[in-house]
């Protein structure tokens, strides 16, 4: 699985790195993912973090 974040999208809230700090990490005002695989013990959690999202900035990919 893998995510990604519309950096046009993203405003930069945090809450993805709060919810996901192992795939998520704000850097210069936008959220980067620092896996280029989800680990599969981060997918629920990245998932979470992807459907709470305010921007709906990430998407997940199977
Ligand atoms: S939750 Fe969405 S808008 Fe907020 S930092 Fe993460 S990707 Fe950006």
């Amino acid at each position: 699985m893998k995510a990604i974040v519309d950096e046009d999208a993203c405003t930069a809230c945090g809450l993805c790195e709060d919810t996901c700090p192992e795939v998520f990490e704000l850097q210069d005002d936008v959220a980067v993912v620092l896996v280029d695989t989800v680990p599969e013990d981060q997918e629920d959690v990245c998932r979470q973090a992807a459907e709470e999202c305010p921007a709906e900035a990430i998407t997940i990919e199977e």
